[in-house]
């Protein structure tokens, strides 16, 4: 299932109550607020998500939103990712094997559709064995925004330096 940004939120909260409810899970408030926080800010840590659900609900424990989590992501209703050098991020994108685009200057997480569809979508030649059910694919990259700003940096030395060699350039010829 793919919980995407065009359903609505009435919608979205009937989804995820029966299949809280199929999942032997009580409908609770703080629970469809984890849901909505998270929907809200998608790839987000848990820190994020307790800010966000205490706008809510502000007397609800940093405690109680981490057990929720981990409990949502147990029962499938979120995905939970961990990027190098950085907490987990949280998601709501579920069960379409999708894959992430890190960036690793700013930490901006992007999603990417699996090109095969389904997991693994990489096939090792030698598994040992093994009855594959998934790969872990992270894109690792330099994102669009700190790519101009590392041009425009580069620009600008490049600049200061031609400007200290060659003085004469900025001479006007006589
Ligand atoms: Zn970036
Ligand atoms: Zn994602
Ligand atoms: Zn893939």
């Amino acid at each position: 299932m793919y919980v995407g940004q065009d359903i609505s939120p009435e919608a979205l909260k009937e989804t995820w109550s029966s299949t809280l409810r199929n999942k032997g899970r009580r409908v609770t408030k703080q629970r469809l607020a984890v849901l909505t926080a998270v929907q809200k800010h998608q790839h987000s840590p848990a820190e994020a998500i307790v800010e966000a659900v205490r706008e809510e609900l502000p007397s609800i424990t940093v405690q109680s939103v981490y057990v929720i989590l981990a409990d949502l992501v147990d029962i499938d209703l979120l995905r939970r990712f961990e990027p190098p050098g950085t907490p987990a991020l949280y998601e709501t994108r579920i069960g379409d094997n999708h894959h992430h685009a890190f960036c690793i200057r700013c930490g901006k997480v992007e999603d990417v559709d699996c090109a095969v569809g389904s997991a693994p979508c990489l096939v090792p030649n030698n598994f040992h064995g093994m009855a594959l059910l998934s790969a872990d694919v992270l894109y690792q990259g330099i994102c669009a925004d700190c790519q101009t700003s590392e041009e425009h940096e580069l620009a600008t030395r490049q600049q200061a330096a031609a400007a200290a060699e060659h003085p004469h350039v900025f001479k006007v010829a006589s």
